[in-house]
């Protein structure tokens, strides 16, 4: 079943569907997450001359830091929430060898143009007392996969998801530079970011290793 969600953020009417039923807090949650997504690119796209931009985009993106690229990413960004994002509810993300990982917020579908979330997004973690934590970012991320950004690289990709939403966490200030080490620390990958890299592109360890043909970071230690 297929259901049409509106909401109002701020003087915006964002619009969405929704297939699988969420209960209405659990839409409270996603609303909260595609509201903050849209927010915050607007944000970044407002402060991207700043010298505070210049030292998060040194930071992030290095040598690879691209203005007009990032400016285009947030614009198609928004322009993606503005035009109905398709999402749906699952229980869990099941790998493509049927290995479940509970762990896992969302993940996108750039074939279908979906973006997947499941339980673990809504946790108390999340959203808590309408704080929203990283976590809620996660779908910003998503919505970067879908606009065509397929790397999950952390630093020095302008066409990575994990780039632009650790630079929109930051120039938003929700986290800082000590919480975007440990977030992107590979031992706390998954619980962290919550997400597993874009499945399509993203590369997996050799089967053997005794992560053996699960998705990891790229760069990530492939050795037993
Ligand atoms: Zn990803």
């Amino acid at each position: 079943m297929n259901i049409i969600r509106s909401f109002q953020n701020k003087s915006k009417t964002i619009i969405y569907s929704i297939a699988n039923c969420a209960n209405p807090k659990e839409q409270k949650v996603i609303d909260a997450c595609i509201a903050f997504a849209r927010s915050a690119s607007s944000f970044a796209l407002q402060n991207l001359d700043g010298g505070n931009a210049r030292d998060i985009a040194k930071k992030i993106y290095g040598d690879a830091f691209d203005a007009p690229r990032l400016i285009d990413a947030y614009k198609r960004i928004m322009g993606l929430i503005d035009s109905r994002l398709k999402i749906r509810r699952e229980t869990v993300f099941v790998s493509e060898d049927g290995e479940e990982f509970k762990e896992v917020l969302s993940s996108a579908n750039p074939q279908t143009n979906e973006i997947i979330v499941y339980d673990s997004l809504f946790s108390e973690s999340v959203s808590n007392n309408k704080r929203l934590t990283p976590n809620a970012a996660t779908i910003l991320h998503e919505i970067a996969h879908l606009i065509g950004l397929k790397s999950d690289a952390n630093f020095g990709d302008i066409n990575s998801a994990e780039c632009l939403q650790n630079f929109t966490l930051l120039i938003c200030g929700i986290i800082d530079e000590s919480e975007l080490s440990a977030k992107n620390d590979i031992e706390n990958l998954r619980g962290q970011n919550g997400e597993l890299p874009n499945w399509v592109t993203q590369p997996r360890a050799p089967k053997g290793t005794h992560e053996g043909g699960q998705w990891i970071k790229e760069g990530a230690p492939t050795t037993p």
